[in-house]
């Protein structure tokens, strides 16, 4: 069985981690945080306290970090994955990060005999504990169908998008399409609560309508309870619009709607709502308005 090397253990990494060894893989792990290591060699893992220790040996090399310094830092610091790493080895990263920093990461492991897919991911926590995740990959189809064995244990879908990068760059269409989906549902129904409606019922009732969405099924339960326990925080959806936003100037792209949810993330990140759900897109609304949509 081919050995595993996983790094970054928060609150995608454990459960996808965790998956992989209930499906028989031997894995060595690491996160700069030690009780995250802690919890998943208690579930069966080999815990280690370097990168180094925890690529030794290993096939494979997945890493979920918050974003592109994190990555190159792991990948190409010091005594990092790429001083480290047998060569051969493959590198999955499945952190959401900068297309171009996925390609630069690339261009540097090729000169060591490292392969690379860039292979970011949708679904969130639930998903990621469920093995259902929708994995978007870029890099060589020999790769990628390689890494196929460990994608049918962590996701429900894989799809090769293009070359190394195009991970990534379809990551930040499904971000900007998911926030301004938050938005738009959440402006709705602050609409639908000032004309006086009852917003579980509008919600009832246009569900499965066009306007219905994954989006709208995962987020508006979590509203109305005014639960905005990440899922997905504020902060990773501002460091995801950002890399789009900084993607549209590279390829002379405007983004204006993403520009707009943008500002209403930074007002909330003001407020201190950075590390809540993004489905507090609808304290924005609720801060214009002084209305709340949330029962009480
Ligand atoms: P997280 O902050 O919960 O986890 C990141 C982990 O990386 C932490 O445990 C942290 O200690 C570790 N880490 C950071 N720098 C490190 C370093 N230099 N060395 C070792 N470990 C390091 O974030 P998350 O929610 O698990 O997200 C991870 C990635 O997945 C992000 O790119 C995010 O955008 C993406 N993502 C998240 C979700 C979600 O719903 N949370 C959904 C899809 C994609």
């Amino acid at each position: 069985m081919k050995r595993i090397c996983f790094i970054g253990l928060g609150i995608m990494g454990k459960p996808m981690a965790i998956n992989l060894i209930k499906a028989g893989y031997s894995l060595q792990v690491y996160d700069r945080n030690p009780p995250k290591v802690e919890a998943v060699a208690s579930a069966g893992a080999r815990g280690c306290s370097s990168i180094k220790e925890a690529v030794e040996g290993c096939d494979y090399i997945i890493t979920m970090l918050p974003n592109s310094p994190h990555v190159k830092s792991v990948v190409l610091g010091e005594d990092g994955v790429a001083e480290n790493a047998k060569k051969g080895a493959l590198l999955i990263d499945m952190s959401s990060i900068a297309p171009s920093a996925s390609r630069e990461i690339h261009d540097e492991l090729k000169k060591r005999g490292i392969r690379m897919l860039d292979a970011p991911v949708s679904g969130g926590e639930p998903k990621a504990i469920d093995g259902t995740l929708a994995i978007m990959a870029g890099g060589d189809e020999k790769d990628f169908e390689e890494a196929r064995e460990l994608f049918d244990v962590l996701g429900s879908s894989a799809v090769l998008v293009g070359p190394v990068g195009s991970g990534n760059t379809c990551k930040l269409a499904n971000q900007i399409i998911v926030a301004l989906n938050i938005a738009a549902v959440s402006e709705g129904l602050m609409l639908a609560r000032r004309a006086g409606a009852d917003v579980e019922k509008v919600f009832m009732a246009i569900r499965n309508g066009l306007a219905g969405s994954t989006v709208m099924n995962a987020k508006v339960p979590m509203i109305l309870e005014g639960n905005f326990k990440p899922g997905f925080r504020i902060d990773l959806h501002i460091k995801d619009l950002a890399n789009a936003l900084d993607t549209g100037l590279n390829t002379n792209t405007p983004l204006p709607l993403t520009a707009e949810v943008m500002q209403m993330m930074q007002v909330l990140k003001i407020d201190g709502e950075e590390k809540s759900d993004h489905s507090a897109l609808m304290k924005y609304y609720e801060k214009l308005t002084g209305t709340r949509v949330r029962k009480e």
